[in-house]
This record gives structure tokens, C-alpha cells and sequence, in this order.
């Protein structure tokens, strides 16, 4: 479904992506974890052109998003995101939130939109919460909230950086939840993640990013147990 080859980014003249290539299959969650500052957003960002490659190339289906031509916008309506800070829109209640889009740039008629939405809210068990605004939620509701949204937009992949690392403790368990409830229905999903339990339970494949090489890429059985190289046995001592 993505095929990233030789990416290279550079920020002026910090080389901070260098030569990554991988895959993500249909079906796969596949979990990004390593250090601060090794470049995991920034893999993750251009995925959807949210940051423009330096060089290498990136396939989403079979179409080449670093191609000057291509219709980015288009692509990206492919794409989910979550963030670390949810962006919701603050003046929009939940469901006005989540339809949004949908009508925006689907055109959905508003009560198929709705309708749509008030299931998503059902999934993420936030119904209740549909006619609130996001001041009124909790981190881990407003979390729910950006993955329903999301999720409105009938996304063929689904991208997480950090979604719960600005999360109080007592509310990542919520959002990991229907983020693993979304893996069991095949969603495809990368996720930059600190939850290392999560990784190992959920994630079909470890990327472990240092410095901007791509250092491991393994069954998270593999990469937990026996990292290969001295980087991921060093950091996973750290975090474990
Ligand atoms: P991670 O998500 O793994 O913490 P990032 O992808 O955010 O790492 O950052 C990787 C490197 O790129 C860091 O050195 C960071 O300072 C730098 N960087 C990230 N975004 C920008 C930017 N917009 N401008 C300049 N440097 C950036
Ligand atoms: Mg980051």
C-alpha cells in the first residue's frame, strides 16, 4: 500500500531522514518507535506530503507522491492523521467536527454524514459526547474524537504520531483500546509510538529509527526480545 524508497530529508543542512526504505502492506500496523529527534514524525509527515521528501520516492498504491504532478489533496483524502494535540476544531461541537470534512470535501449530504458519524461515535464510545464542545472533553475523549474523525473520511491508511504522549495516564488506555479495536478490523496503520507494551501486542512489524537510519525492522517478538544492533538494545533498556 506505501513503498518508501531511498527517502532522504534534510532540514537545511541536517540530514534527518537518510536513505529509508520499507514497505506497509494491506493489513499491516506497523509501530515506529526510537529516540527523541531520530526522525520518526518526520517519516511518518511525509507519508502525506505533510513534509516534502528531499529525495527517494514514495508510493501510495500506485501512485508516486513525490511525482511533481500529483494531487496530493487527492491522495491524502486516502490518508488518515492523529496527532499528538488532536487539533480539533475548538468551535465546532463533536459531530460538526466529524461531518465536516466529509461534506466539505466528500460533499456527503449532512444526514449521511451524520449518520456515519453517530456510528463512529458509537465505535469510539463517545455518542454521548456529540453535542459538546472539545473545551468540555478529557485528553483521551478529544483522542477519540480526532480518531472518529479521521476515520469519517473512510481512510485507506490510518497515521498516528504519539497519540497518547500529551495524555494524563489514567486516559492512554482508552485511546489504545480503539486504536487495537481498529487493528482487529484490518485497518492498515502506521503509529509512532512510546507504548512499547502496545507495540508488542498490537504491531505486525517494529520500526526502530536512530538518527535518521532505519536501524531495525522486525517482528515486534524479534525486536523485543533480541535487537540487533547495540542502538535498539541501549534504547529499549532505557525504556523498559
Ligand atoms: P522524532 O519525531 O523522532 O522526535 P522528528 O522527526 O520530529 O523526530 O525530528 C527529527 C529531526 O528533524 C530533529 O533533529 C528535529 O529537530 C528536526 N526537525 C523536525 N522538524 C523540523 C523542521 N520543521 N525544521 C527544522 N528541523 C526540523
Ligand atoms: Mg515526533
Amino acid at each position: 500500500m506505501i513503498n518508501v524508497i531511498d527517502l532522504v530529508k534534510n532540514f537545511g543542512k541536517n540530514e534527518v531522514l537518510k536513505n529509508i526504505s520499507t514497505s506497509i502492506n494491506k493489513g499491516d500496523v506497523v509501530a515506529i518507535i526510537g529516540p527523541s529527534g531520530s526522525g520518526k514524525s518526520t517519516l511518518l509527515r511525509c507519508l502525506n506530503k505533510l513534509e516534502e521528501p528531499t529525495s527517494g520516492k514514495i508510493m501510495v498504491g500506485d501512485i508516486d507522491i513525490t511525482s511533481p504532478k500529483v494531487n496530493i489533496l487527492k491522495v491524502r483524502q486516502k490518508i488518515g492523521m492523529v496527532f499528538q494535540h488532536f487539533h480539533l476544531f475548538p468551535h465546532m461541537t463533536v459531530l460538526e467536527n466529524i461531518i465536516y470534512a466529509p461534506m466539505t470535501v466528500k460533499e456527503l449530504k449532512k444526514d449521511v454524514a451524520i449518520e456515519k458519524a453517530d456510528e463512529l461515535l458509537n465505535k469510539v464510545g463517545l455518542f454521548e459526547k456529540r453535542d459538546s464542545y472539545p473545551n468540555r472533553l478529557s485528553g483521551g475523549q478529544k483522542q477519540r474524537v480526532a480518531i472518529a474523525r479521521a476515520l469519517a473520511m473512510e481512510p485507506e491508511i490510518m497515521l498516528f504520531d504519539e497519540p497518547t504522549s500529551a495524555l494524563d495516564p489514567e486516559m492512554v488506555k482508552e485511546v489504545l483500546s480503539v486504536m487495537k479495536d481498529l487493528a482487529e478490523t484490518g485497518m492498515t496503520m502506521a503509529i509512532v509510538t512510546h507504548e512499547m507494551g502496545f507495540a508488542r501486542e498490537v504491531a505486525d512489524r517494529v520500526l526502530f529509527l536512530d538518527q535518521g537510519f532505519l536501524l531495525e525492522e522486525a517482528h515486534p517478538k524479534e525486536f523485543f526480545q533480541n535487537p540487533t544492533t547495540s542502538r535498539a538494545k541501549e534504547f529499549l533498556e532505557k525504556v523498559l
